[in-house]
């Protein structure tokens, strides 16, 4: 009965873990702004934001 598990604290590892599969491409989009309009495109866009690295997508609705 001495010993203690330990894994209450993942949070630097759960980071660690979120960049690694940015780095792998599966990022985790969030819809930032909805609807946009893409003047250069001619059409609605949608933008989407990865909630671990801030990198943002497009795509057409
Ligand atoms: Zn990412």
């Amino acid at each position: 009965m001495g010993d203690v598990v330990r894994f209450k604290k993942p949070s630097l590892k759960e980071k660690a873990k979120g960049r690694t599969l940015c780095g792998r491409g599966f990022h985790k989009w969030v819809i930032d702004q909805k609807k946009q309009f893409d003047v250069k495109q001619g059409k609605l866009i949608t933008i989407h934001r990865c909630r671990h690295c801030g990198e943002t997508k497009t795509t057409a609705t």
